[in-house]
């Protein structure tokens, strides 16, 4: 067990764990960054982000979270690939169990992010990230212009991804397991009424076409009730079944919501009930899910761990 204590340990290296390393190594806090099996994050499996301010023509998403990464490494935060399989927040210092080790640190920024819930049929894995199958209608959707694309899910999720890629795509097939929504009433209506979104109910997705040809050229799918399977025609499929948040070896120490994300506190975006240890992005955000607004959580932790230190530590 190595001895020394470190000022701040930040999990996570997507949008909100690199911005916090920026501003918490700006601040001379020397933070030490737990890099996690998807280096980067959710954005390095988008090809293209047109919405992140400050790039009026897109940025790639590797290169992005790249960018972030060196400007991180540039003020001196050091990066150490380590998954973190248990945490003691009940003692000061906290502690990280990695591996066989444990990682000592005053302070902690929990920035383990989400990963999409996917259902596995073949050819998802396949054209999953610029192919075609996606998990951002926000992200990607202008790419679909005048396309026909499908919606896999029949939650608030699925619902709004299948109104905002109306501004885009020719048609959007909503594509459920069930004959009932379960998105809330109004995002349900919204979507029924739509007349670019067709329902296709107590269906299942059975197989994404066109991994021969690297691109989605279809849907194979299947109504339950009937039977009957049929290819529906899209060169795009947003994948909409909800999200898991990467929240487990935290679990018993801080507060999560039913669905798994972290539970700030009241008032905060990234305050917990343990003092010294925040959260942000993903991992505790499955409302906005953004690159932004996780970069913007990132930096609040940032600063209220560096104002936490400052008062504890002298
Ligand atoms: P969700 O509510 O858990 O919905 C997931 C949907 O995917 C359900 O309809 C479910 O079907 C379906 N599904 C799950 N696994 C599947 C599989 N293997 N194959 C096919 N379908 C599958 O997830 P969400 O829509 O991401 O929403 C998560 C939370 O965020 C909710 O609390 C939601 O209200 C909230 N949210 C709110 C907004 C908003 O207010 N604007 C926007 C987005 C999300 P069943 O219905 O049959 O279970």
């Amino acid at each position: 067990m190595s001895n020394s204590v470190e000022n701040v340990v930040i999990v996570g290296t997507g949008c909100a764990g690199l911005t916090a390393a920026i501003y918490a190594a700006r601040s001379n806090l020397n933070p030490l960054v737990l890099e996690g099996p998807m280096p980067g994050g959710q954005l390095t499996t988008t090809s293209e982000v047109e919405n992140f301010p400050g790039f009026v023509h897109g940025v790639d998403g590797f290169q992005l979270t790249q960018n972030m990464r060196e400007q991180a490494a540039r003020f001196g935060t050091r990066f150490e690939q380590s998954l973190v399989t248990e945490v003691d927040f009940s003692v000061s210092p906290r502690k990280l169990v990695v591996g066989d080790r444990v990682i000592l640190a005053k302070s902690v920024i929990i920035a383990t992010g989400a990963s999409p819930r996917m259902t596995g049929i073949p050819g998802e894995k396949e054209l999953y990230g610029g192919k075609g199958v996606t998990t951002c209608a926000t992200c990607d959707g202008a790419f679909y212009r005048n396309m026909e694309v499908a919606v896999l899910g029949g939650g608030d999720s699925a619902a709004e991804e299948a109104l905002f890629l109306t501004r885009f795509a020719s048609k959007v097939y909503l594509v459920h397991r069930r004959d009932t929504l379960r998105a809330s009433k109004i995002m349900a209506d919204r979507a029924t009424s739509n007349e670019k979104i067709e329902l296709v109910w107590d269906t299942v997705p059975l197989e994404v076409l066109g991994v021969a040809e690297g691109a989605v050229s279809g849907l194979k799918v299947k109504n339950v009730k009937t039977n009957e399977e049929r290819v529906l025609p899209v060169k795009g499929v947003f994948v909409a079944i909800g999200h898991i948040p990467n929240t487990g070896p935290f679990k018993p120490a801080l507060e999560v919501d039913e669905g798994g994300y972290f539970k700030p506190t009241e008032g905060s975006q990234v305050l917990t009930k343990i003092s010294g240890v925040y959260v942000a992005g993903d991992c505790s955000d499955h409302v906005y899910r953004q690159a932004i607004t996780s970069a913007g959580m990132g930096c609040q932790a940032a600063i209220e761990a560096e104002r936490w230190l400052a008062v504890h530590e002298g």
